[in-house]
């Protein structure tokens, strides 16, 4: 664990050497004033010289203006190092994240995606910077005075000291109940920012039920939670800097107390005795920065661990390692195909068909019946348990996923749009696109007059998902970025179910060029749509009851011919 999270230091070595050097010159320093203190009282003051006592203070101002800034050194070039390892990490993250499959985002909430991109990782900064260098420092500090002290007088510095013992007890003790709260703060935001992303990205939902207060009691009771993990965290801290200070306070009340003896008995110089409790006070230095690490060591640990825990994450579906990059014509076969998601009954039991290179073939099926699913298996966002698919005669499992998602092109029935321009969202289809290829997919989709009649064109900003347009709209660009992304195979599924008829029928001529030349795989529930496929499979419970064009599944009269009466009268 903690090799691991060094590892991290390594791009940053020479920074981190910098910073640690300076860290300790500033303890040397540190540690060196209570000394000369002491030889100006114990030496110079009694030879009353003014001018030897002022070019020792010029001397100190010296010392000072250097470690002033090493200060800034240590402040500046130690948060940056910082930084960086927390941004070399959030970058890794996410790019981690991007390859996680659908299952595991079936099962794993978004919200808790986004404060472990956040949060976690400026605990994890957090450390990073106040880690090592400020620990070493403290011991350093803590051992050098204590030995100075030592040397000055061993009856007093034991005596002083008794309570370090002490400290160091509690500082374990506070650290592992420290733990465990963090990691339930964590746990905590991370509900919050689920929360969040339910409730305010479902406003409209929320809203149109009329369910504010609904949403709102469940949002305070996150809150709430959240609150209530603080208040114990708190309590920790708030016991923890008692014990503190009062065990450094009666560091300083010993030294005190047995100091004032020693004088006394002459065995303590007043210039030592001065030195002394400057040296005592020094402690509380490095006992506090240790407590500051004890208390965020323990967040960005926790934070670290769930860190770790995501980076370990094998991504389900991912290259095998002898993956290869293809040119697909579009020849479809499923083999025996059976798939069930992750902890469910089968959906898929031995299915299998096969699609010529350039056919369109339509599914058509009470809902349920695994019609999506089966088509979700062909881009690999699933795997499936038994069987085989393949394309070309080449299993999908052995071209790599980049290269075989880049050539299968899919229309929803929910289209996703991304926050941003028109622009920007036709040409996620192809990010190399220019103007004039953007504006002829989307004229193609039949888009264009639209975006000529918006003030700012392609600029447009289409609010989050797209809200500002119209359902018919989200879909034309859609299908505009599909004729941009050009792929050899096509998914429909259910592109134009949502859509008033109207409006299907003007997208229906802009689906038909869409798909010419290209695989085709339609999912349909209105039978009109899909009346002039290639071949019409009916996919029921069972499986594929059966298929045919139009006519001969009429004539047969099966499963379609009374779905087309039900659709028909
Ligand atoms: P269709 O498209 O024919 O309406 P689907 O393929 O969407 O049917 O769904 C088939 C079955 O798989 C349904 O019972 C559905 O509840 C289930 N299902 C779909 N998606 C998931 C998922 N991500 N996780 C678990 N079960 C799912
Ligand atoms: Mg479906």
């Amino acid at each position: 664990m903690l090799a691991r999270f060094f590892s991290y230091y390594r791009p940053y070595k020479w920074l981190f050497i910098l910073d640690f050097t300076c860290a300790i010159l500033v303890g040397i320093l540190e540690l060196a004033f209570p000394l000369a203190v002491n030889q100006v009282i114990d030496r110079l003051l009694p030879e009353g010289n003014w001018e030897i006592i002022s070019l020792a203070c010029l001397g100190l101002l010296l010392v000072y203006l250097l470690n002033t800034g090493l200060h800034f050194v240590v402040t500046y070039w130690g948060h940056k190092l910082g930084i960086n390892i927390e941004t070399d990490m959030r970058q890794q993250l996410f790019t981690h994240m991007q390859k996680l499959s659908f299952g595991y985002y079936d099962n794993n909430k978004t919200g808790h995606s986004i404060s472990r991109l956040t949060k976690d990782l400026e605990e994890i900064g957090e450390v990073a910077h106040h880690g090592p260098e400020d620990v070493f420092v403290a011991v350093m500090t803590l051992v050098g005075s204590f030995g100075l002290m030592l040397t000055i007088n061993w009856k007093l510095a034991v005596l002083s000291f008794v309570v370090i013992p002490l400290l160091i007890i509690l500082a374990i003790y506070f650290n592992k109940k420290m733990t465990v709260t963090f990691r339930k703060m964590f746990q905590d935001v991370a509900e919050i920012n689920s929360r969040v992303e339910d409730s305010i990205g479902g406003i409209r939902v929320v809203q149109a039920f009329a369910n504010e207060k609904y949403e709102q009691k469940k949002f305070e009771k996150n809150n709430q939670n959240y609150r209530l993990t603080k208040l114990q965290s708190y309590k920790i801290m708030a016991q923890n800097v008692m014990s503190n200070y009062v065990l450094m306070r009666l560091v300083t009340l010993f030294t005190l107390l047995f100091g004032t003896f020693f004088v006394i008995s002459g065995e303590l110089t007043y210039g030592q005795f001065v030195a002394f409790i400057l040296l005592s006070n020094i402690l509380i230095g490095p006992i506090q920065k240790i407590n500051a690490v004890i208390e965020s060591y323990p967040k960005g640990i926790a934070g670290f661990k769930r860190f770790t825990e995501i980076m370990d994450t094998e991504p389900d579906i991912a290259d095998s390692e002898d993956a290869i990059e293809i040119d697909l014509h579009g020849a479809i076969q499923y083999k025996d195909v059976t798939f069930g998601y992750e902890g469910h009954n089968k959906v898929l039991n031995r299915i299998s068909l096969s699609i010529q290179s350039g056919e369109t073939v339509a599914f058509v099926g009470p809902s349920g019946a695994g019609k999506t699913t089966l088509c979700s298996l062909l881009p690999r966002f699933y795997d499936i348990q038994d069987g085989s698919i393949t394309i070309d005669g080449i299993d999908i499992k052995e071209m790599k996923l980049e290269s075989l998602r880049k050539q299968i092109g899919i229309v929803q029935q929910d289209v996703f749009l991304f926050s941003g321009s028109i622009r920007e969202n036709i040409a996620y289809g192809n990010l190399d696109a220019s103007d004039a290829e953007i504006m002829e997919a989307a004229q193609r989709a039949r888009l264009d007059d639209f975006i000529k009649n918006q003030p700012q064109g392609l600029e447009t900003v289409i609010g989050e998902r797209g809200v500002k347009l119209s359902g018919g709209q989200k879909q034309r660009l859609a299908i505009a970025r599909m004729f941009l992304k050009n792929p050899p195979i096509l998914i429909l599924d259910e592109a134009t179910s949502a859509l008033d008829t109207e409006t299907e029928v003007a997208i229906q001529k802009a689906l038909e060029e869409l798909t010419e030349g290209r695989t085709t795989l339609v999912i349909a529930h209105r039978l009109a749509t899909i009346k002039n496929a290639d071949r019409i499979m009916v996919v029921t419970d069972e499986g594929i009851a059966e298929q045919g064009n139009h006519h001969d599944l009429l004539v047969s009269k099966g499963v379609y011919s009374r779905l087309h009466a039900a659709q028909f009268g």
